[in-house]
């Protein structure tokens, strides 16, 4: 398998050099956009090209309205803040996820809760959401929901679209619904990924995207908040604005802000990398599906997009027939310039969540131990 896999992914590529996991291509107007902003010396958090970078997602993923932030962590912590999230509340995530998911709500002071994953979708299982929902929690006088132990407000469930592949969106949204629970989605790997038609990010209160140096676009970094009202964007604007309120010389500002305003110069970037999105797409499927046909019949399972769903296949990736196959194939790849590496360590190993809440993990462990991202940078764009 392995020596098999190597000459595979070299010839996908047409190179015996390095091959990175995901690498980023600027082969369009980037040049151009970042030196138009520095020649007009509106380098910084004011400028047309943000406006634009929020108009292209606005256009492109349906929301009502998106508001460009400096990382995606910055767009994570600012919908948080957005959904009412107070220090000491809840969140129910996935502990299967990159660890910014919960970094974004540990700043908030928020506890994370974790929940299983689906084994299709890799992301949060809406069965093991409900489950875990109806043995620790009850809606109290008021309907807000708490954890039945602690008495603690959970606020909010945040899926996060794992590798591009989108959750089960109408059933998660159902029991968000039933228990009053804000939907924030984790869309930061999954630009380009749709839900039945509707784009990934923009079915929950608040979603947010990534534009770091290895996501399906880049902005250098850079990220996004999907909001479902433009009521709701026009405060997320105003937060992550410092709060101020506009006047001509006065500094008034009405609640606690952020400084998180995407720089112009980012936004050049961004414009330019929107203008490739759709090349990058159809490039990233047909890798995808050479992928697929190379794995059929071996006992080494790709995962394709669920049947619900059209991905953007970020990153591709294997789930190997177990630990040692795992630890072989990741082996012998690196050592041969080729670059694959493991599912992220899950949240609730790591030693600021040991403690944390959760139900039963067994998909997370079982995919924790047997997943493999491969080379997954577009081809020929
Ligand atoms: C990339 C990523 C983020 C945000 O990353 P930034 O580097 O802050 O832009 C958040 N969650 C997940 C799952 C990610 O992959």
């Amino acid at each position: 398998m392995n020596t098999k896999l190597i000459d595979f992914i070299k010839q996908l590529y047409g190179t015996n050099e390095f091959i990175p996991l995901h690498a980023p291509t600027f082969s369009g107007n980037e040049n151009k956009y970042v030196t138009e902003t520095i020649n007009s010396t509106f380098v910084s958090s004011v400028g047309a090209f943000v406006t634009r970078f929020e108009k292209d997602i606005e256009e492109y993923t349906g929301t009502a309205k998106a508001v460009a932030v400096v990382n995606g962590t910055a767009a994570l912590h600012t919908a948080l803040y957005m959904s009412g999230v107070k220090q000491g509340d809840l969140v129910i995530t996935q502990s299967l996820t990159f660890v910014a998911t919960c970094n974004a709500l540990y700043h908030m002071g928020a506890e994370p809760v974790f929940v299983d994953v689906s084994k299709t979708s890799l992301g949060l299982s809406p069965i093991a959401l409900a489950e875990f929902l109806e043995n620790n929690a009850n809606l109290n006088c008021d309907g807000v929901c708490v954890y039945t132990n602690t008495k603690q407000v959970i606020r909010a469930v945040m899926p996060m679209h794992t590798f591009g592949h989108p959750v089960e969106l109408d059933e998660i949204l159902r029991v968000c619904n039933k228990w009053n629970l804000v939907l924030i989605e984790d869309a930061a790997e999954s630009l380009g990924s749709f839900y039945k038609g509707v784009h990934t990010g923009t079915v929950g209160e608040f979603g947010a995207l990534s534009f770091n140096g290895n996501k399906i676009i880049t902005t250098g970094g850079g990220g996004m908040v999907l909001c479902k009202s433009v009521k709701a964007g026009e405060r997320t604007k105003h937060v992550t604005t410092t709060s101020k309120v506009p006047h001509p010389y006065e500094f008034f500002h009405d609640e606690p802000g952020f400084n998180y305003r995407m720089p112009n110069l980012n936004a050049a970037l961004g414009c330019a990398q929107m203008e490739s999105l759709e090349k990058f797409l159809v490039s990233k499927r047909d890798l995808a599906m050479q992928y697929k046909s190379f794995f059929k019949g071996t006992d080494f399972q790709f995962v394709d997009e669920p049947a619900y769903a059209h991905s953007n296949f970020w990153l591709n990736s294997v789930i190997c027939p177990d630990v040692s196959s795992r630890d072989e194939l990741i082996t012998a790849t690196n050592q041969s310039g080729v670059m694959t590496r493991p599912i992220w360590q899950l949240m609730h190993k790591l030693p600021m969540f040991t403690d944390s809440k959760r139900g039963d993990l067994y998909y997370s462990e079982f995919i924790e131990k047997r997943l493999v991202n491969l080379p997954s940078s577009p081809i020929g764009t």
